[in-house]
């Protein structure tokens, strides 16, 4: 694309008036979401993203930019002139594999392909941020700024965390935020403890032995196995004490044979997604699966082998964290809700807050919006400034507080 990001950057200028800031940036920003919306890449290949992101923030100025971290991922760090906390904030880059149903001026050049969980959104906030700090390095410690590639597959907060760059952005404490279709415009979801649930995706793999169609007791075919697993697996024991928490089992996939009439099939596969809002019943409940699906294939005589991906573990926030993202909400005005209970979806920052104290909130992208992944959902721009002015405060809040 012929775009050039840089030139949004010049054009907010800090020091006019809140509303006249907030006006300029929304606009400019917004062109800017719009055209990472209209270049979407899947988890792990986000490289186009990557060079738009990295030619906008060489225009920010920042003290340090680490490129190719884990993958594509991006960090922009900006020192302040007397040591001091760390904040990480940290955003999505990636895209997801969903046709954009949606006649949109910026819409996907890829096919199959869109922004439809929001994280073009996210970057855009964290771009308002770098354009801010440019103007604003923080008087104390630092703020790094994370790109961070393949949230969706669970992979890229793991490989950020094992890139040895990584060692030079160690944070005191992490930030992240999550657009949320179903809540208010604008709000902000906040909870203390675990915010997002763990999941992990389950293949079952199942080998029997073909056999012609009309002499099916001459083979071993997977059909019935499937049919039991699923079964069993739609029958979870929440009597079990440990599954007191969230526990949602979910066939993603199946598969047997081909589509033809002729063959009784030798091989299977299944897939399915566990959820837990709790890491030690995650465990119990993978065990309880795996348990069940190797008896019910010896049982059949089919051989098995069960594999694990895209494993994300629980997102659990720190007091303190969520203490400053609420009173950053609470000083911009913003209306707050927190839910009893943790969400079921999951969110690879939870690598993040296992490691450091840290914070992921969600920002209500209105009642009525479309839900995330679903071919009509599009980012609403007037979060972005929302998303901005968040952000900011948490940093000022937790780095003005530390000067004399
Ligand atoms: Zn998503
Ligand atoms: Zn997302």
């Amino acid at each position: 694309m012929e775009e050039d990001p840089a030139k949004y950057a010049g054009e907010i200028d800090g020091r006019q008036s809140d509303e006249e800031v907030n006006r300029k940036m929304n606009e400019k920003l917004t062109e800017f979401r719009q055209h990472l919306h209209s270049i979407p890449e899947l988890s792990g290949k986000e490289s186009a993203t990557a060079e738009y992101l990295k030619a906008f923030l060489q225009s920010c100025n920042p003290d340090d930019l680490i490129t190719n971290l884990g993958g594509t991922g991006i960090a922009a760090v900006y020192n302040g002139s007397i040591t001091g906390t760390r904040i990480l904030l940290r955003c999505d880059m990636d895209a997801v594999p969903v046709c954009e149903q949606m006649n949109l001026p910026y819409t996907s050049t890829m096919d199959g392909v869109s922004h439809k969980c929001g994280h073009d959104g996210h970057m855009a906030i964290m771009a308002g941020v770098a354009k801010w700090l440019s103007e604003n390095h923080p008087p104390t410690g630092a703020v790094v700024l994370l790109f961070q590639p393949a949230e969706e597959t669970g992979e890229g907060a793991i490989r950020v965390l094992k890139d040895p760059r990584f060692q030079e952005i160690i944070p005191d404490c992490v930030f992240a935020l999550h657009n949320l279709p179903g809540f208010k415009m604008g709000s902000i979801i906040l909870r203390d403890g675990i915010f997002a649930s763990a999941s992990r995706g389950m293949i079952i793999e199942l080998s029997g032995s073909s056999s012609h169609a009309a002499e099916p007791h001459l083979g071993r075919n997977p059909a019935l196995a499937i049919a039991r697993m699923i079964q069993t697996f739609n029958d979870l024991p929440v009597s079990d004490d440990s599954m007191n928490n969230i526990a949602i089992v979910t066939v993603t996939h199946v598969s047997i044979g081909e589509p033809a009439f002729g063959t009784s099939p030798g091989k299977g596969r299944l897939m399915v997604t566990l959820r837990s809002d709790n890491d030690e019943a995650m465990e119990t409940l993978s065990r309880w699966l795996e348990d069940n699906a190797r008896g019910i294939a010896n049982s059949c005589t089919l051989d098995s082998k069960i594999s694990w991906t895209e494993e994300f573990p629980v997102t659990e926030n720190s007091i303190e964290a969520a203490d400053s993202v609420r009173s950053a909400a609470e000083y911009l005005g913003l209306e707050i809700t927190q839910p009893d209970d943790p969400f079921p979806w999951s969110e690879d920052f939870g690598h993040f807050t296992m490691k450091y104290p840290g914070a992921l909130f969600g920002i209500g992208a209105g009642t009525h919006s479309p839900s995330l992944h679903s071919p009509e959902y599009d980012f609403p721009d007037e979060l972005i400034t929302t998303g901005v002015n968040v952000f900011r405060r948490i940093i000022e809040d937790l780095l003005n507080s530390t000067t004399t």
